[in-house]
């Protein structure tokens, strides 16, 4: 593929705006410089630089991100700043049939709740992953409010009732790690699930992460704020 179209998949900008950073000599590949926007790169493996910065190839970007509190899952926050202005722009800005879209975040996380998000341009993954017939266990570590007792463990399992559907919903597990503190596991996502299955019990959320989308768990240096590349047997494992 050309130097200038290897660009503009992976977010640069317009075709015009990539050839014009590698005239100027912005582009290297594997530390050469090149200077002409028609030479043609295997995509494969293919590592680049671009204004110092080191790039490789993806042709579909999927990543995680541990999210911060205080953020919003929203392209349009409304009072949080939203977690996309976490991410570089090449990854906000990579083209979908023609258009700008860049990454989407797969499903929400409360402004308040911490940890493992995931993010892709890939349409059918995200569709995937969102599907209600998808049971992808998510992992939720609950801080309390009140102590946690059995008989509101046994509730959780046995399934509640929430406010907007008379179908009860359970966690798939429940640990008590603490007199405030809950391990729990959901296989759907509804609005504010885990807050409302809390308060269905007769508790309060006052913090809640996520630790782990089925396979895979939020590393432990990854910080608040950053985001990593997941790799093809990780994406593989989450489908
Ligand atoms: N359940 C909630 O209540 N909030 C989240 O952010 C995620 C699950």
């Amino acid at each position: 593929m050309h130097i200038d179209e290897i660009l503009y998949t992976q977010g640069f900008g317009t075709r015009r705006v990539c050839a014009g950073l590698i005239q100027q000599g912005y582009v290297s590949v594997n530390g050469a410089s090149v200077t002409n926007p028609a030479e043609d790169f295997e995509t494969a493996g293919l590592r680049f630089a671009v204004q110092g910065t080191e790039w490789a190839y993806h042709e579909k970007a999927y990543l995680m991100l541990h999210k911060p509190a205080g953020t919003e899952c929203s392209q349009k926050p409304s009072t949080y700043p939203s977690i996309y202005t976490l991410l570089p722009s090449p990854l906000r800005q990579r083209p979908n049939k023609g258009a700008v879209q860049g990454v989407q975040a797969i499903g929400r996380l409360d402004q308040d709740t911490t940890g493992l998000l995931l993010l892709t341009d890939d349409g059918q993954f995200i569709h995937r992953m969102g599907s209600p017939k998808h049971h992808v266990p998510k992992v939720y570590e609950v801080t309390t409010k009140h102590p946690i007792d059995a008989k509101q463990v046994e509730r959780l399992l046995a399934g509640v009732v929430l406010d907007d559907d008379p179908k009860p919903v359970r966690a798939a597990a429940c640990e008590i790690a603490g007199p405030h503190h809950l391990s729990l596991t959901l296989t759907e996502g509804k609005y504010h699930q885990v807050k409302r299955m809390l308060a269905a019990v007769g508790n309060r959320v006052e913090a809640l992460h996520r630790s782990r989308i089925g396979m895979l768990a939020l590393p432990e240096d990854l910080a608040p704020g950053q985001w990593r590349w997941l790799d093809m047997a990780q994406v593989e494992a989450l489908r």
